[in-house]
């Protein structure tokens, strides 16, 4: 499990938030605890709450929501 070759693995690469051009945005979207019921992903967190709310009109007992966020990462090693 941890032997040197985890030890090493930790020591050459490291994760970051991945903030290339080319890389795929961050997305949010809210989906219902009750139902499951899920808005679509978007850009902007405005699009899935508004989702939220004209879901909870639409459906007045599900007060319950989880917000899902999609963030690229990328590795790179140490030279
Ligand atoms: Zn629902």
């Amino acid at each position: 499990m941890s032997g040197p070759k985890s030890i090493i693995r930790h020591e050459t690469w490291t994760i970051q938030p991945d903030r290339e051009p080319d890389a795929k945005p961050v997305t949010h979207q809210m989906k219902c605890d009750v139902c499951g019921d899920q808005s679509g992903e978007d850009g902007s967190w405005e699009p899935p709450q508004t989702w939220v709310l004209n879901h909870s009109g639409q459906n007045p007992s599900h007060h319950s929501y989880t917000e899902v966020i999609s963030r690229p990462w990328r590795t790179f090693m140490h030279t």
